[in-house]
Parts: structure tokens; C-alpha cells; sequence
């Protein structure tokens, strides 16, 4: 029998991002939502075709369908791997973007344009989403997603990811989504994280002609 999908320990103790996201926050985001999508999703997949598949080709498969049970499916899968990689996408110990992150980041047009390109796809994603760093072919480019979609579903790789659900900053930030994106950014962004992503990228693609 497949080992049920389990819930990722935090990269950093709960109370390690305070005060710009508090323990507080973390105990419910990631001890009450996240644990929850874990929850959902074991409970859907058992006794399908998914149950032994890894949580990627889980995300991947189902994006995009019209059957409703693959389409909860999806959206639990899908929010397990986002807040997996939010998490990872955090750190309490900044360090500044080097090598090929760094160049890629000139290329986009500095570190100051793609954090306030970032900061406003996350003020202007309508209703609950995610805000993405991503790269195609090594170039860097800032993305927005609606509830559950990722990157991975669009076939873009994912460099680093913000959560803009308000679950992610009302009890620290109440409505006030820019300040919670303003304070994320200038505090905790792991450019270690974001620069191993890209190494990782499969195969760049071709430039256009
Ligand atoms: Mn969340």
C-alpha cells in the first residue's frame, strides 16, 4: 500500500520569522491550513490511480481538468507542494543573490524592479493566489496564480513563491496585503533557495528567433 502523503516539517523553528510573520500566524497557516491539505488530499486519493504517485506528477496530471473529484484533487495536491515551497522560499538568515541568480536578476533588470514587480503581482492577484518568481530558459519573469495553480502546472520552473491568501497575513497584517508583501520581501526572501531552483531548471529553452 502507497504511504500516505505526509506534512513537511517547517525549514525554521515557528516562531523564527517573527515579527514579520509570527508564530502565531505559522501555527494556524501551517499547523491548521497546510496540514490540512495533507489531510484532504490522502483522504481523496485513496484507492485511485493517484495514491502511488509522487506529489508532482499528482499536480501535473490533474492540472487543468474538467472531472470535479480531479479538479479537488488538484487544488489540495497542488496547495500541499505551494506551501512546501512557500516555506522553503522564507528564511530568517538572508543572504544576497551571487552567481548565476545574480546575473539572471541584472538580465531582469535589477534586484529593486523584480521585488517591486513581485510585490505587485501579489497586490493585484484578485482574491486568494500566489505570487511567483519564475524562469524560463534562464530568463527570470514574475507571474501571478488564482487559489491552488502553480508554475509547474503552467510549465514554467518555479524560482521562489509568495502566499497572498489571506490566511497567510491576517492575524499579523489584518487587510493590509502591500504591507505584509512589502515586509516579506524586504525581510526574508531566501535567494539560496531561489538560486538552487534555478540551477535545477531542466532544459533551457531556446530563445525565440
Ligand atoms: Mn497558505
Amino acid at each position: 500500500m502507497a504511504e500516505p502523503f505526509k506534512l513537511s516539517p517547517l525549514p525554521w523553528a515557528q516562531d523564527a520569522l517573527a515579527p514579520t510573520i509570527s508564530a502565531r500566524t505559522l501555527e494556524f497557516h501551517y499547523g491548521k491550513h497546510h496540514a490540512a491539505y495533507v489531510k484532504t488530499l490522502n483522504e481523496l486519493v485513496e484507492g485511485t490511480k493517484f495514491a502511488d504517485m509522487k506529489l508532482e506528477e499528482i499536480v501535473r496530471q490533474t492540472a487543468g481538468k474538467d472531472d470535479a473529484k480531479e479538479q479537488k484533487i488538484f487544488n489540495n495536491a497542488a496547495q500541499v507542494w505551494n506551501h512546501d515551497f512557500y516555506w522553503r522560499s522564507l528564511t530568517p538568515k538572508q543572504s544576497k543573490p551571487s552567481g548565476a541568480l545574480k546575473a539572471a536578476i541584472e538580465a531582469f533588470g535589477g534586484e529593486d524592479k523584480l521585488i517591486k514587480d513581485l510585490a505587485e503581482a501579489g497586490k493585484t492577484q484578485f482574491g486568494s493566489g500566489w505570487a511567483w518568481i519564475v524562469s524560463k530558459g534562464g530568463k527570470l519573469a514574475v507571474e501571478k496564480t488564482p487559489n491552488a495553480v502553480n508554475p509547474m502546472a503552467k510549465d514554467t520552473n518555479a524560482l521562489l513563491t509568495v502566499d497572498v491568501w489571506e490566511h497567510a497575513y491576517y492575524l499579523d497584517y489584518q487587510n493590509a496585503r502591500p504591507k505584509y508583501l512589502e515586509e516579506v520581501l524586504a525581510k526574508l526572501i531566501n535567494w539560496d533557495f531561489a538560486a538552487e531552483n534555478l540551477s535545477r531548471e531542466a532544459q533551457p529553452v531556446r530563445a525565440a528567433a
